[in-house]
């Protein structure tokens, strides 16, 4: 349960709940099974105003807090990890960096498009040899006169075949003397139809999110304007530490959300299934586990909301971000691993969605950081922080 949801805030679970629950629920085991992409549901979803949830009016976008679109998350992820997925890196990773780096023009040629949905954005950053040190990507942008050329190879890119809009970092300067590898970088934006030179590879197969898209881009001599520089020449690694800040809070809303559905489902069954002349929810073993899965997802809630209100607050939060997602995904997957044994053998079948919250929200452990960066990004501020002088008293 959220804390003090304000009325906003409730006539938007109110109205998508319904939504969810009509159109999105009935398809959702299907399109796992046919890895379909929803696009219908996309377009709905943008005329809902949920594909530029935090984008501000003036461009054409809901101008919610990052708190409301957290629960928004939470909700669709409820129902369809993988439409969940879709809104949050559509909404957090291309539109989010447009927003943090773009000029007004590109805002203005760039974000309302994707705000109303009409268009998808796809960001990249991972490369087949680097992920979480992503700072090692080898895509080079060159300049031809006034262009840039492009050349180089994306792997498992959210919308990366459907995807209209792309933001891509690519590696424009040596790092400057003292400066690490992450010096150098840049971020460009284009619209794939106004391009040549993109290639995209097969869509890819996955153990869960099946109805997101994910593939691998290829550039070759793909050129750009001048104009489609986004941000500082060399310095966008900062763009991208602050992009993904906000991202990781959508996929620990994802996390908590595909938990929840979990806890849901074993709670539904186990208050049903009799065994040993009780329901199997009443032996002791199982009913504290239904209360470790419900603490551990509200504790994980409350992670969310302090990052999400940090961030509305324009208030330093990447280690808060990296926390609610360490802890959200670890404890969501744990929730639906659980959901999985309290089902018995009806949780590994497919006839039960539990088996599908667990695919999907595998995910979480691993994309936009793994645990383990998390913990490296966390443990790493401890550490500086333990370190650094003491402020030297005025007394
Ligand atoms: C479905 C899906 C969607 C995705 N969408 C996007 C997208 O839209 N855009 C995009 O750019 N990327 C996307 N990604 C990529 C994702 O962000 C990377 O997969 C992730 O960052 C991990 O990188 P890697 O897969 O290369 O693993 P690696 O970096 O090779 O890591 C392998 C293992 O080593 C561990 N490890 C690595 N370094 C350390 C260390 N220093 N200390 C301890 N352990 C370490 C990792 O935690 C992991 O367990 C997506 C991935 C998936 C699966």
């Amino acid at each position: 349960m959220w804390l003090d949801l304000d009325a906003e805030q409730q006539s938007i679970l109110s109205s998508l709940r319904n939504f969810l629950q009509r159109k999105v629920a009935p398809g959702s085991s299907e399109r796992d099974r046919s890895g379909q992409f929803p696009a219908g549901l996309v377009r709905e979803l943008g005329e809902l105003g949920l594909m530029g949830a935090c984008t501000p009016q003036d461009l054409g976008g809901s101008g919610l807090s990052t708190r409301t679109f957290a629960l928004i998350l939470e909700e669709i992820a409820a129902v369809d990890g993988s439409l969940c997925l879709t809104v949050a890196s559509h909404n957090s990773l291309c539109q989010g960096h447009l927003l943090q780096a773009g000029s007004p023009e590109q805002r203005s040629e760039f974000v309302p498009g994707l705000a109303s949905g009409r268009e998808l954005g796809a960001w990249a950053l991972t490369e087949p040899g680097s992920g979480s040190d992503s700072g090692g990507l080898s895509t080079r942008a060159t300049q031809s006169g006034s262009d840039w050329v492009l050349n180089g190879a994306k792997s498992f890119i959210t919308q990366g075949s459907v995807g209209e809009v792309y933001v891509v970092m690519a590696r424009t300067d040596p790092p400057r003397p003292g400066k690490s590898k992450t010096d150098g970088i840049s971020a460009f934006v284009f619209r794939r139809s106004q391009v040549q030179g993109l290639r995209t590879g097969r869509h890819e197969e996955k153990l869960g999110l099946r109805s997101s898209d994910t593939a691998q881009l290829f550039f070759e001599d793909l050129r750009l304007p001048a104009s489609s520089l986004l941000g500082n020449r060399g310095r966008a690694f900062a763009d991208v530490m602050r992009v993904l800040d906000g991202g990781r809070i959508g996929i620990a809303s994802m996390a908590i959300g595909l938990g929840r559905a979990a806890l849901e489902a074993a709670l539904a069954y186990t208050t049903q299934r009799v065994q040993f002349g009780q329901p199997v929810a009443l032996h002791q073993h199982n009913s504290f586990q239904l209360a470790d899965m419900a603490t551990e997802l509200e504790a994980a809630r409350l992670l969310v909301q302090k990052a999400a209100d940090l961030r509305d607050a324009g208030r330093p939060h990447s280690v808060p971000a990296a926390q609610a997602k360490l802890f959200a995904s670890e404890a969501g997957v744990r929730a639906c691993d659980h959901a999985i044994q309290l089902l018995g053998g009806y949780g590994y079948l497919c006839d039960y969605p539990v088996e599908r919250y667990w695919r999907d929200n595998r995910l979480t452990r691993i994309g936009e950081g793994t645990s383990e960066i998390q913990r490296i990004i966390i443990s790493r501020e401890l550490v500086r922080a333990h370190l650094a002088p003491s402020p030297v008293s005025s007394a």
